[in-house]
């Protein structure tokens, strides 16, 4: 696993006093369908310091699915190639396909100052957290309830309907990891959640530990009169 201490002391000029700081990965995970895609995009859209990981999957696209904005859309052997190449910072195997985190985009996109977005599964929470601890935020999504969670799926008009069985069974294995998160949530409200999320966003960037720049400002203040 890569070592993540050479790639996370980042400089990134978002506050007012423009301290430097450690760049940030922020994790979204829930059961399929419980609304982290509607969340990131929320996200994306509103906050130009934050760029998202594009994952690589063996997983055919679905409708409207983009090659290279959604995911990488790559076949296994290719997969394999990478996984063998150490192209990953994490991988795992979800509903009988692999996905992975490339790693050299996020190294780019820390190296300039940006926070890194990852909507990944629990198992590559655990992996990126083992590889960058304190740098990694975890947000846990949760659906309303069962029922509704289903409903969204349906809604959503993408999956048929073995691969809805799928994931609502696989569903209840993913909520039973929300205590690898630092931040648990319900999403109800789309827009309420999303609120929430952009505020632990703002908050973890404020954190004392992530802002590298703040004992040169420290300094300078205490040889002021
Ligand atoms: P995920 O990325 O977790 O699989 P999506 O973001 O694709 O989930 O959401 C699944 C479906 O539920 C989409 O059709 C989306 O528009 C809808 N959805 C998301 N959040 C909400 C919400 N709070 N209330 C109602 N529908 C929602
Ligand atoms: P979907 O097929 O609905 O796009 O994604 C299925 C699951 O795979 C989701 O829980 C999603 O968060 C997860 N996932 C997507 N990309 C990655 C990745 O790169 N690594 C891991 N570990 N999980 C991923």
């Amino acid at each position: 696993m890569a070592d993540m201490t050479q790639i996370t002391p980042r400089s990134a000029l978002d506050q007012p006093a423009s301290f430097k700081r450690r760049g940030l990965l922020f994790v979204l995970s829930s059961p399929s369908g419980a609304g982290k895609s509607t969340i990131s995009r929320k996200l994306l859209a509103d906050d130009p310091g934050l760029n998202m990981s594009v994952s690589a999957t063996t997983r055919p696209p679905r409708p409207g699915e983009v090659d290279g904005k959604d995911y990488h859309f790559v076949d296994l052997e290719r997969f394999r190639e990478m996984t063998a190449a150490s192209q990953f910072l994490e991988w795992a195997h979800v509903f009988d396909h692999r996905y992975g985190t490339p790693r050299a985009p996020v190294e780019t996109m820390l190296e300039a100052g940006q926070d890194v977005l990852f909507d990944i599964d629990w198992q590559g929470a655990q992996q990126l957290y083992q590889i960058a601890g304190g740098d990694v935020v975890r947000v846990f999504i949760l659906p309303p309830s069962m029922t509704e969670l289903e409903r969204r799926l349906r809604g959503r008009r993408t999956d048929s309907d073995e691969v809805i069985e799928r994931r609502m069974t696989r569903a209840h294995g993913e909520i039973s990891h929300w205590d690898g998160y630092d931040y648990v949530l319900v999403n109800d409200d789309a827009d309420a959640c999303f609120a929430k999320v952009r505020t632990i966003l703002h908050a973890e960037r404020l954190k004392r530990s992530r802002q590298t720049g703040l004992i040169g400002f420290i300094r300078k203040l205490e040889r002021e009169d």
